[in-house]
Parts: structure tokens; C-alpha cells; sequence
């Protein structure tokens, strides 16, 4: 037997209910709040995610799925989907008329990454990205946003984090601190961290390693360090929280894995998934339009982990399971011709009706329709033909009528509508 791919999964009838009950509450919310949607491709030339995430992240380092194709040209599995869009908004010049743009986009990301609880190699991704806004206003929203879907979908549990990275000015200055305060606890530090310390000590602060993350309680604080444009940036980002009621953490530790994050970033976590704390993550790029090839043009936006969005969200898959309206009991052959076409026309009109095709005897359908959990059943045989009706049986209070067969569909529609 051919099973699936290590750390890739099937999302099933009786699972994906609520992802499609979380989708649709999604974009609601973002249609709502003037965001577009836009959809990308799932594999992009290998140099625009090795550009933009940057070579010393894990994610290029280690993570991506990356081909030659048959030409040789490297190609990848997008890991995530902001270059994509980047990639998207200069290719097509959407700055061109006016730079402001808000998008949002659902789909598959692929990480070579160690599969486990909450970490797949194909996983998948809300995100949402607002280009043109350099306010701190426009980070805000985000956060917002992503506090009222969360509440919508019943995730208890879930805190904001937030903490600013700086800016090319301001976070040289905290690196050189960073790096000196690293350099007097290598002792202590993993071999991972030991390395990355020289070409990228920022993320030395969020490593997972328990005696790492010991070591690095008295690390200095990036806040500390931030230039004046910065520290009001992330001043702003805090106050107008406050007056939304949305409550927030500042996190010190809290960095992005990618290169491109500049000032404000934030993550959601909760403590019922275990070690795979975030849910959301999410921050500012400034630089990263430019660094592509594009204008100079500041841009912000997230990423929900779809994945562990449904596992924590306070939803119970049966509420979305839709059940047959109406079960067909036919049961001679002249019978099930008819039930057919009443089932054909039911479906167009909204009503879902399923029926047996293999002739099998009244109890055995009806314990059928017991499993479907049909609302009603119809029965119709040789005899009841004879009469020229059908029988309707609620199944939930066992009330029988009978049904005339002339015109039967429009007659039952009142019948078993809700
Ligand atoms: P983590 O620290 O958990 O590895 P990350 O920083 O790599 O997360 P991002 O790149 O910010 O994650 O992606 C945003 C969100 O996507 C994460 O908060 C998480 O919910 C989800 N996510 C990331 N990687 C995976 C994965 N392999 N499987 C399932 N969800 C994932
Ligand atoms: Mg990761």
C-alpha cells in the first residue's frame, strides 16, 4: 500500500468542516477590513526566498524543498507566502497607482522540518500583508484583526506578544551588545547557537533549548536600544492597543527567524498547544520591497499556522457536519427510477437527499438512514406506488404522513424544510 509523505497529512470529511467553517469566518473578517485577496503560486524561483527570508535562517538553510526542474533552473516549494506576494506587488506595479494595498491569502506552505505535533512539512497558512503604510497604526490593525478572529473562533488561551526589532539605524547597535553579552556565555550556549551567534545573533534569543534560553535571561533588550523614530513607533503600536482593550505582552525574546523584519513584530501564542507555542506571527518588512527590486515602500502583515489554528479553536467539528435532509427508501426498481430523479431535483434546489441503489430491503435501509442521520425518510414501494403516495417519516419524533407522488417535490419541500 502507497501511504503519504512524512509529515504531510489528509485533511478528511469530519475534520475539514471546521477548517472550512474557519476559512469562511476569515474572510469575512478581512473583507470586512478592506483586505484582497490574492492568490500566488506554490513554487517560486529558489532566489526569491533565498534573498528574502535570508541564507541564515533555518528556513533556507535547512527547510525548503528545492528542485532543479527539467531545464535545471532551481525552483521551490514557497515555505511561506510574503516573498511570494512582495514578488507579486513589484512584478505588476500594484504601487504604481496608488501604493496602498491590503491582501490576504490561504494556502499550502511546505518545511522540511521535523514532523511532529503541530508541525507538519506541508502546513498551511492565513496570512495577510498591508503595503504603503508606514504608520504604526497599520500594525495595530494587524494585531486587532487577529484578536477579533481568534475571539470569533472561540480560541481561549491565546496572548499577543509584541516587541520591536529596530531599524537599520538602531539594530547594529543592539546587535554589537548582543553579541558581546553571547560571547560571555558560549559556555553555556548550544552548538546551533554558538554558531549562529556571529552571523545571526538575534535569533540566539529565541532558541528552544532550555539551557540556552537560561543563558540568555539577562540578555540586553532591544527596546533599550531603539532610536528615537523607532522607540515612538513602538510607543504608538502600545497606546492605541491600549485604547482598542486589546491586552499584549511585551517580549523581549520575541524575534523574527526571517531577515526582512524591521520595528514592530508580534506572535500569538497559547499555552494549549504545548511546545508549539505560536500560533500567529507577524511583523513589519520595511526593507524588503526594495531589496527585491521595488520602490521604497514600507509593508507589514502575518501569518496564522491554519493547522494550529484548528486545534485550538473552541470548535467541535460536528456543529459543521452537514446530514442528509432526507433519506430515499425505494424499494423495487420502478421505485428507485422515481427516487432518483426526486433526488436530482432536491439537490438543485437545496436539499440534500441520498438514497439506496442496490435494492436492499426496507430494514436494511432504514438502518441506513439511521447511520446518514437523514432528518426524514421517504419510503416508496410497490405498494404505495399502487396508491399513488409516498410515505415521510421524521425520523427525530417518528411522525409519518403520506405524500401524494404527483408533483412530490414541490409538495415535500415545505414538508422538510427547516
Ligand atoms: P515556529 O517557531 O513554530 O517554527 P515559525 O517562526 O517558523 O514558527 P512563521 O514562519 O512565523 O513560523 O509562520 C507563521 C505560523 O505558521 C507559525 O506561528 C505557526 O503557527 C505556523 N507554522 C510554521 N511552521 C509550521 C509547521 N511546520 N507546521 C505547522 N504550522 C507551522
Ligand atoms: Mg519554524
Amino acid at each position: 500500500m502507497i501511504q503519504l509523505i512524512r509529515g504531510f497529512k489528509d485533511i478528511l470529511p469530519g475534520e475539514v468542516e471546521v477548517w472550512q467553517y474557519i476559512e469562511s469566518v476569515a474572510r469575512g473578517l478581512f473583507e470586512d477590513f478592506g483586505f484582497k485577496e490574492i492568490r500566488i503560486p506554490i513554487m517560486e524561483k529558489t532566489e526569491l526566498f533565498a534573498r528574502s527570508i535570508g541564507e541564515d535562517t533555518d528556513i533556507v538553510e535547512k527547510e525548503m524543498y528545492t528542485f532543479p526542474d527539467r531545464k535545471g533552473d532551481l525552483i521551490t516549494l514557497r515555505p511561506e507566502a510574503t516573498a511570494s506576494i512582495c514578488r507579486s506587488y513589484i512584478q505588476h506595479k500594484m504601487y504604481a497607482d496608488d501604493p496602498v494595498k491590503k491582501f490576504y491569502t490561504i494556502g499550502p506552505m511546505f518545511r522540511r522540518e521535523r514532523p511532529q505535533k503541530g508541525r507538519y512539512r506541508q502546513f498551511y497558512q492565513i496570512n495577510a500583508e498591508i503595503f504603503g503604510v508606514a504608520s504604526p497604526l497599520a500594525d495595530v490593525e494587524l494585531i486587532f484583526l487577529l484578536k477579533n478572529l481568534f475571539s470569533r473562533l472561540s480560541t481561549g488561551d491565546v496572548e499577543a506578544h509584541i516587541n520591536s526589532l529596530g531599524c537599520p539605524e538602531c539594530r547594529p547597535v543592539f546587535k554589537a551588545a548582543l553579541t558581546e553579552y553571547i560571547s560571555s556565555r558560549t559556555d553555556a550556549l548550544c552548538s546551533d547557537c554558538v554558531r549562529r551567534k556571529d552571523r545571526n545573533p538575534l535569533r540566539v534569543l529565541d532558541c528552544k533549548v532550555p539551557a540556552c534560553r537560561e543563558a540568555m535571561e539577562d540578555a540586553p533588550s532591544i527596546i533599550d536600544h531603539l532610536c528615537p523614530a523607532c522607540a515612538q513607533h513602538f510607543d504608538v503600536v502600545r497606546a492605541s492597543l491600549d485604547s482598542l482593550g486589546v491586552p499584549f505582552v511585551v517580549n523581549k525574546r520575541l524575534v523574527r527567524g526571517l531577515d526582512y523584519y524591521t520595528r514592530t513584530t508580534f506572535e500569538i501564542q497559547t499555552r494549549s498547544l504545548g511546545a508549539q507555542s505560536a500560533v500567529a506571527g507577524g511583523g513589519r518588512y520595511d526593507g524588503l520591497v526594495k531589496m527585491l527590486g521595488g520602490p521604497d515602500m514600507p509593508a507589514t502583515g502575518f501569518a496564522i499556522g491554519f493547522d494550529r489554528l484548528a486545534e485550538v479553536a473552541g470548535l467541535d467539528n460536528q456543529d459543521f457536519i452537514r446530514k442528509p435532509d432526507l433519506y430515499i427508501a425505494a424499494l423495487d426498481e420502478e421505485s428507485g427510477a422515481m427516487a432518483f430523479e426526486w433526488l436530482c431535483a432536491l439537490g438543485t434546489q437545496g436539499i440534500q437527499a441520498t438514497m439506496d441503489f442496490e435494492g436492499r430491503s426496507l430494514k436494511s435501509q432504514m438502518k441506513r438512514a439511521g447511520r446518514n442521520e437523514a432528518r426524514f425518510t421517504l419510503i416508496v414501494g410497490e405498494d404505495e406506488r399502487k396508491k399513488g403516495l409516498a410515505i415521510l417519516r421524521n425520523m427525530k419524533t417518528r411522525e409519518q404522513v403520506t405524500v401524494p407522488l404527483d408533483n412530490l417535490v414541490e409538495r415535500m419541500k415545505p414538508l422538510i424544510q427547516y
